[in-house]
């Protein structure tokens, strides 16, 4: 199949192919608008059963990027990176050069940052390589460093904003949430939980990811299998994406989903079977925002970390619009949020 047919092609600007044979680094690099600016997302490195799953989610995840960056209100177009984990490439630093060369020769249309299964520390390297990098380590007050407190800080809210609407809570006292997947984000946003006051109940296929959880905050663990069907106020996706299907939705017994993972959705009919079961969903890339917000900050050395602080606060504002906009029209919240991610990037191409 041609690339240009693909289902999730969309308008892509640009898509490259990478392979240096000395690393065994194999990556794509997805730009899918710069209307906006630059078009900026983490880095994935991911192990890919096949090349074609590989591709298939750098081209979902960057046109998530460019929904996301627009609704944030930044000058970012969306972009993403998967570097496809084996073996024969395995994690060093050379890898991370060699990526960054990557990166330097889309000649400054695509920014990257990290992204599941990469770190401040290799984005270092990148920097090596590249000036198109962002999500390096903090200095001194500035923006910067890992974005996954931020995109936790935003989730935390948003999760704030759902309950308000949604079972009329003014706090998380005693509220229940299901967080599945406790890596950067998932750890920091059960902190905050607990903080909070909720109970937390956790899965994660990692049990040193679980054990560092369970032994800084009381949180009953489920088994991964069975976590998305926990019988919770709140599902906070936090792992990968694909997760909301038309065989997970009919078990949810949560009565709101909102986590930081892209792309919960399988497909836009699961938006629409969601809202359908009455249980709200929080649009994925408007919550988890805080992230990127940071990134942007840093990448333009434009704001300090209160800066950063109050524009994530911002999200929780943007979800209450469009949950009221979701109980005045009937609409579901993620048809809401494409419709206006669109038009921002529609305008900006005028
Ligand atoms: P991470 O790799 O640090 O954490 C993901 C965790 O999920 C890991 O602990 C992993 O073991 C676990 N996991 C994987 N499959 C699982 C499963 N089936 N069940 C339970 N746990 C599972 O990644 P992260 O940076 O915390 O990002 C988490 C999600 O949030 C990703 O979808 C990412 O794209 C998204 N996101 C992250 C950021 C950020 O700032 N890091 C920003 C926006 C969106």
């Amino acid at each position: 199949m041609s690339v240009f047919d693909h289902a999730e092609f969309d308008n892509h600007e640009s898509l490259h192919h990478f392979h240096d044979e000395k690393t065994g680094l194999q990556a794509i690099v997805a730009v899918h608008s710069t209307a906006l600016g630059p078009a900026a997302g983490g880095t994935r490195r991911w192990v890919y059963n096949h090349d074609s799953d590989a591709l298939t989610d750098v081209l979902r995840l960057s046109r998530g990027m460019t929904y996301k960056n627009a609704v944030a209100g930044l000058q970012f177009g969306g972009g993403k990176a998967v570097i496809l984990a084996n073996e024969d490439a395995p994690k060093s630093p050379e890898l991370f050069r060699a990526f960054g060369r990557c990166v330097d020769l889309v000649g400054g249309k695509y920014v990257t940052a990290e992204d599941v299964g990469c770190s401040v520390d290799d984005m270092r390297y990148v920097r090596e390589e590249t000036q198109f990098v962002s999500g390096l380590p903090q200095v001194g007050a500035d923006a910067g460093g890992d974005p996954s407190p931020w995109t936790a800080l935003g989730c935390h809210q948003g999760i704030e904003a759902a309950v308000k609407a949604r079972l009329g809570a003014d706090s998380l006292q005693g509220i229940k949430v299901a967080v599945q997947g406790v890596g950067h984000v998932g750890l920091h946003l059960c902190r905050m939980l607990h903080e909070a006051g909720a109970e937390l109940f956790i899965s994660d296929v990692n049990n040193d990811n679980l054990k560092m959880t369970t032994d800084e905050m009381p949180a009953t663990v489920v088994p991964p299998t069975e976590l998305l069907f926990a019988d919770v106020d709140v599902l906070a996706p936090c792992a990968l994406g694909n997760i909301l299907t038309s065989t997970t939705i009919p078990r949810i017994k949560a009565k709101i989903v909102a986590g930081a993972a892209n792309n919960q959705l399988s497909t836009p009919a699961d938006g629409i079977s969601l809202a359908e079961r009455d249980i709200l969903y929080a649009p994925d890339y408007v919550i988890n925002a805080g992230g990127i917000i940071s990134v942007a900050a840093e990448y333009y050395d434009n704001g300090s970390e209160d800066d950063v602080r109050a524009d994530v606060g911002r999200i929780k504002d943007r979800l209450q619009d469009i949950f009221d906009k979701a109980s005045d029209t009937g609409r579901p919240t993620h048809e809401l949020a494409d419709e206006l991610a669109r038009g921002i990037v529609a305008a900006a191409r005028k």
